[in-house]
């Protein structure tokens, strides 16, 4: 057989997993990977924790599980892989199968041939024009040259105040890690919440969490310009012309799929602007296959094309097109269903599945909601807080979203969801699901479990709630109040409270001192305490002794993510 020719063009998280995938297969095949940056197979996702100090050996951005470096004698040695490194490949012609590429030290181009082509070229920042922007000072966090020249302003030391623009996942990690320097940060989000992959009120306990820890959160306006002087950053002027002095400012405003080489190629670009791909990674060219941050797959739910610029897709979607590549369009990448987390100091946030917001935007609207919040563990484990809102279809009973964030295991949540989300699970098989149980990892009916036993709840009528935003509107309206009661004890009343106006009767009193409630039996009362556990029992006894109008607040005082007394 002869060898089989295959380049590959872009060298970090898919390209490098499609090459040694490709040569797994096919140990005879000359395997070439075009990479522009110095480095190949870099971890961008540990680039926050290295600027922030976690780890302190850059070395270990690009290194295997077992601790070698991945350079070009990595992969020549080991995948018999030759990496051209600091090489751009500028052009493909179809017919004749080449690319050509430039050394970019010495700008010498050479042309390689190829069988099969597979383009792995990422995607770049999405800057806005804003004035002031190429300032020095002002970057992004995207490459390792980023990365460096962040560490190197936690290193030197000199820098005291950042702005983060954009408030998304790295905008948030990148909060943390300078914030972890010793920095003032202020993170500047247009939105009117930060990290959009979640609704807004999980969005504002992250935001909450973070102000906690000392960085100013301002949402709702953006940057009009950076400031600067003699080239220098200095400060942004914000929409409502506020200026924040600042020496450098990370503009994380999300990334645009790098197709440049694909669309000159004449290869189909898609309505979102990444490259058209089918389920085995093939372009509209049946010899070239794309993968990761470049191109645009479907979205499991809603089967529209989406860009999901994540490293786990672009090391499965490389795996794909690298086997495909050698054994001849074997094996699918189905799709995605947005599965994201994101690290806010000891918190995490994360989704998978639609957001009641993207649902919505989709026309999925036969959807029932529930907000939950509870201990991950048991308390004598040391247990972290959950709170997640999860979202089913009401007719199908399908799972379509979660979102979870706290200081508890937000990933195992996310993680059970994503699989029961993908697995298609409906509700009735997920209230018996059997997942691990001992104390020192969960609760005996699992956070994720208990969710569906409340949504379930609720479909079948047996509970009735409000969100903690309705009841926010109802205070701040100042209009007819209904009655907040609050189910706790006194002494849990002394630590944490609303302080909204609200009443106190313990659950456990509430039984013979009815006589303090409205005599109006259809008088709107509202029941809560700290994750609202005890304030279904109240709503329950409540409406066993002829009340009609009673409600449970989704998930109790620690999910309302408004200012509190206490
Ligand atoms: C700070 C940060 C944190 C992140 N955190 C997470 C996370 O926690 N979880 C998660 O899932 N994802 C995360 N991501 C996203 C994840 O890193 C990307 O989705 C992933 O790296 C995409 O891989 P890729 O191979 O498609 O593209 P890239 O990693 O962008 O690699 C593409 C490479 O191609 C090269 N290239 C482009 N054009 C050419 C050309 N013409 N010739 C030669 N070379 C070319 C580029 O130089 C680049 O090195 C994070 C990203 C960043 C930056």
């Amino acid at each position: 057989m002869e060898t089989r020719k295959l380049v590959v063009v872009g060298g970090s998280a898919a390209g490098a997993k499609a090459a040694a995938k490709a040569r797994r297969l096919d140990q005879k095949a000359e395997i070439t990977l075009i990479q522009r940056e110095p480095d190949l197979s870099m971890a961008s996702c540990g680039y926050p924790y290295y600027v922030g100090g976690v780890f302190n050996d850059r070395n270990m951005l690009l290194a295997t599980p077992t601790g070698v470096v991945r350079d070009p004698a990595f992969f020549l040695k080991t995948k018999n892989i030759k990496a051209l490194t600091e090489t751009e490949a500028v052009a493909i012609d179809r017919k004749k199968k080449t690319v050509t590429y430039t050394e970019l030290k010495t700008g010498k181009q050479n042309t390689i041939d190829y069988d099969k082509l597979i383009l792995c070229t990422g995607a770049g920042a999405a800057l806005p024009p804003i004035p002031g922007i190429e300032l020095d000072g002002v970057t992004t966090l995207l490459s390792m040259a980023d990365t460096d020249y962040l560490r190197k302003v936690r290193d030197e030391k000199k820098i005291t105040r950042a702005v983060v623009m954009g408030g998304g996942l790295i905008g948030v990690e990148a909060c943390e890690a300078l914030k972890e320097s010793g920095i003032s940060v202020t993170l500047v989000e247009m939105a009117s919440d930060i990290l959009t992959f979640l609704d807004p009120q999980l969005a504002k306990l992250t935001a909450n969490h973070i102000k906690s820890k000392g960085v100013e959160v301002i949402t709702g306006t953006g940057i009009k310009a950076f400031l600067g002087e003699a080239g220098k950053l200095i400060g942004v002027k914000l929409q409502d012309d506020t200026i924040i002095y600042c020496e450098t400012a990370v503009a994380a405003t999300g990334v645009r799929p790098n197709v440049q080489l694909a669309r000159e190629a004449g290869l189909k670009i898609g309505e979102l602007g990444g490259i058209l791909v089918d389920e085995h990674m093939v372009t509209s060219d049946p010899d070239i296959y794309a993968a990761g941050d470049c191109v645009e797959i479907k979205h499991l739910i809603t089967g529209k094309n989406v860009l999901a610029p994540m490293g786990d897709l672009a090391n499965l979607q490389g795996r794909v097109a690298g086997e495909n590549a050698m054994c001849g369009n074997s094996i699918v990448f189905p799709g995605t269903i947005h599965t994201s987390i994101c690290k806010a100091f000891d918190f995490a946030a994360g989704s998978t599945g639609l957001t009641e917001k993207s649902a919505r935007e989709n026309a999925i609207d036969n959807i029932e909601t529930v907000i939950n919040a509870s201990p991950d563990k048991p308390g004598f484990m040391g247990a972290g807080l959950l709170v997640s809102k999860i979202m089913v279809d009401k007719s199908s009973k399908r799972i379509l979203g979660y979102q979870c964030v706290g200081n508890g295991d937000v990933s195992r949540q996310l993680a059970t969801a994503a699989m029961a989300i993908q697995g298609e699970m409906t509700l009735d098989r997920l209230v018996c699901a059997d997942l691990p149980y001992a104390p020192p990892f969960s609760l005996a009916i699992d956070h994720f479990i208990a969710s569906a036993h409340i949504v379930e709840n609720k479909l079948k009528g047996r509970l009735k709630t409000i969100l903690a935003e309705e009841v926010y509107q109802k205070v701040k309206s100042g209009g007819r109040q209904p009655l907040l009661l609050d189910g706790r004890g006194p002494d849990e009343y002394e630590v944490l409270r609303l302080g909204i106006g609200e009443k106190y009767i313990p659950v456990g009193a509430l039984r013979v001192r009815l006589d303090e409630l409205p005599a109006d039996k259809d008088a709107e009362i509202i029941c809560f305490c700290k994750i609202s556990m005890r304030g279904y029992e109240t709503a329950l006894i409540l409406e066993d002794n002829g009340w009609t109008n009673v409600k449970v607040m989704e998930g109790g005082i620690v999910a309302w993510p408004y200012e509190r007394e206490k």
